[in-house]
């Protein structure tokens, strides 16, 4: 299914800068462990060469990206930065690039007997957009309707934060998240909102700094008026 399918046929997402005029071919690859079509574009040979070999390529052609913006790569307080950048990109702002880093969930029996609705709310989203390679924050809201079992809490939160840590469009994110949830939960009865902000808007571009972004994907139950209002109510 195509993004525009799935935004016309199982929620509203809005996006009031980005440009989603985007090709399917933008869609045609995975990220190995979904296959569906509203994943992350990647390469077959993503993972063909390993993390320490990533970082150190990536070094080098950082180096030479400040070297053509005339940066003195030899004074003490730049000539570090090339390798912290790799490092960074590789092991922490775009791990979520590696399936070999999506968070193991267990679920455990629901003996309570817990059938309502459960929504997690403020979590914080730490992403990148992936056309500017800035930083998107904001606060994701996430709620399911338990069916017989349920999830410790925080493998919630870092289920958004593994799908954040990659170069991203809130509108794909919110979907991978929602999709997650669903094959996690094993329900169709997810609902997630993100808001954010994006520093491509607000420190470039037409710098508009106090506007941002809500996306939100529901599914199942939450495709019901009165659920959803549950679900919004809560995290008014
Ligand atoms: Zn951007």
């Amino acid at each position: 299914m195509i993004l525009e399918d799935r935004l016309n046929g199982n929620g509203n997402a809005q996006s009031a800068f980005h440009s989603t005029d985007r090709s399917d071919t933008d869609f045609d690859l995975g990220d190995q462990h979904v296959g569906t079509a509203m994943d992350t574009p990647m390469k077959p040979d993503a993972f063909a060469i390993s993390d320490e070999e990533k970082m150190n390529k990536i070094s080098n052609h950082f180096a030479e990206i400040m070297d053509i913006l005339g940066m003195d790569l030899e004074d003490d307080s730049l000539s570090g930065t090339p390798r912290r950048v790799a490092k960074m990109f590789v092991k922490e702002i775009f791990y979520g690039l590696d399936p070999k880093n999506r968070p193991s969930i267990s679920l455990f029996e629901n003996k309570f007997r817990y059938r309502q609705m459960l929504v997690e709310k403020d979590i914080t989203v730490k992403s990148f957009c992936e056309h500017h390679f800035l930083p998107i924050y904001g606060r994701a809201h996430i709620a399911y309707i338990a069916n017989g079992q349920v999830v410790g809490l925080s493998k919630l939160n870092r289920i958004v934060d593994y799908y954040s840590r990659r170069p991203q469009v809130q509108e794909r994110l919110t979907m991978q998240i929602a999709e997650e949830l669903k094959q996690v939960l094993n329900t169709e009865d997810v609902a997630v909102y993100i808001d954010a902000k994006h520093m491509c808007v607000q420190a470039r571009g037409i710098e508009h700094e106090h506007c941002s972004t809500v996306t939100t994907e529901y599914c199942g139950k939450f495709l019901n008026e009165n659920i959803r209002a549950e679900f919004l109510q809560s995290i008014r």
